[in-house]
């Protein structure tokens, strides 16, 4: 190669690194392909870093004080979060990071953790499986809901409420629950390209007022739809909860489902390409539980929402945003991390029904 069409090579290369957003994952992988190959790779949207990191700036500001909503006070634990913590994370799918505000605090991942779990037991059992013995379905109702395993046809609903997903928990093969929790936890870990470990106080907060949840349960197992143990799928279902994450972390968790499955700061494949867009459907069709339906409208994100004050929301192919504030709207979703993710989104015409988020220009 003349030295030249090298120097031109080398300077495509930099300048795809430098946009901040690649447009696919696989992008990082293939950097020593040539530039030629590589140029197809570039996104014809793919935002600036520049413009991504005024972005995260921006709503931070925009957003700090909107002080509607409240923290979640059922798990007692929770109720006693800082309620101004706030932070905004960016992960890509070339590993790039944007942060602002609270993102060393570890929070617990609460309801976010189903996607991971849904994830594992697919990865371990196939999706089909999967599918048939939790199904996809939106409940309509809260996603604690006794009324709803009593009226679907499924019982279990989705793996994003807490009937589906005490079941996903209950799926996962293991000879027993120690086991069954260590897989969820190194699983998790993988996910996030980093240890993470369980927040043994809201474990415990959680443990001891998780009444619901073992009805739920119960009720399952009188429908024939849990598969293991009831009250220990249950504990686990507890433990998977109380698992603590960063801002960072949950972004870079949600860069591996952007990515293809693979993690982006490990280059390791931790789900199976073909699992992703059945993961990320069900996160459209359920992942801010009672709010899901709004949440298509406005944001048309796949997205998973805690009720720790977390939110995951996936770009396919592009990356992920995590944003942790704790208090909370009325279907338990938290108020500013909608906020700052809508902002996000329509800025950068994110959303996958629109055909401007794959570069459809008037
Ligand atoms: N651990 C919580 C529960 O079971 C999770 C709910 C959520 O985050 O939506 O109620």
């Amino acid at each position: 190669m003349s030295k030249k069409k090298w120097y031109a090579g080398a300077l495509i290369v930099a300048a795809l690194f430098a946009a901040g957003f690649a447009s696919y994952g696989s992008m990082a992988r293939k950097v020593h392909a040539s530039a030629a190959a590589q140029q197809k790779y570039e996104s014809p949207v793919a935002p600036r870093a520049e413009q991504v990191k005024a972005l995260v700036n921006e709503a931070y500001e925009k957003f700090k004080t909107d002080n509607r909503g409240k923290n979640a006070d059922y798990i007692p634990y929770l109720a006693k979060v800082d309620s101004n913590l706030f932070g905004i994370a960016i992960v890509t799918t070339n590993n790039q990071m944007y942060s602002t505000g609270d993102v060393k605090y570890s929070f617990s991942i609460q309801s976010i953790a189903k996607v991971f779990t849904l994830a594992l037991a697919m990865k371990e059992l196939g999706g089909d499986a999967v599918f048939q013995k939790v199904g996809s379905e939106p409940t309509g109702r809260a996603f604690n809901s006794v009324l709803a395993v009593a009226d679907m046809p499924t019982h279990t609903g989705n793996p994003l409420v807490n009937a589906g997903a005490i079941a996903t928990v209950s799926l996962i093969p293991a000879a027993n629950e120690t086991e069954r929790w260590n897989k969820i936890l190194a699983f998790y870990s993988q996910a996030a390209g980093e240890k993470l470990s369980l927040i043994d106080e809201v474990y415990r907060s959680e443990a001891a007022t998780n009444q619901g949840n073992r009805a739920l349960a119960a009720l399952l197992l009188k429908y024939e739809r849990i598969y293991s143990d009831p009250p220990q799928a249950v504990d686990v279902y507890t433990k998977e909860c109380s698992v603590g994450v960063n801002a960072v972390q949950l972004a870079r968790m949600g860069a591996m489902l952007a990515n293809d499955g693979i993690n982006p700061a490990t280059g390791e494949r931790v789900i199976p390409s073909e699992d992703i867009p059945e993961i990320l459907s069900a996160m459209m069709m359920a992942g801010l539980d009672d709010g899901s339906g709004g949440w298509a409208w406005r944001v048309g994100l796949p997205a998973k929402s805690g009720v720790g004050g977390g939110i995951l929301a996936v770009v396919p192919g592009k990356g992920a945003i995590a944003v942790f504030a704790p208090p909370l709207d009325e279907a338990g979703n938290s108020v500013k991390a909608q906020d700052v993710i809508t902002y996000v989104a329509n800025k950068l015409n994110y959303n996958l029904f629109s055909p401007a988020s794959v570069g459809w220009k008037q």
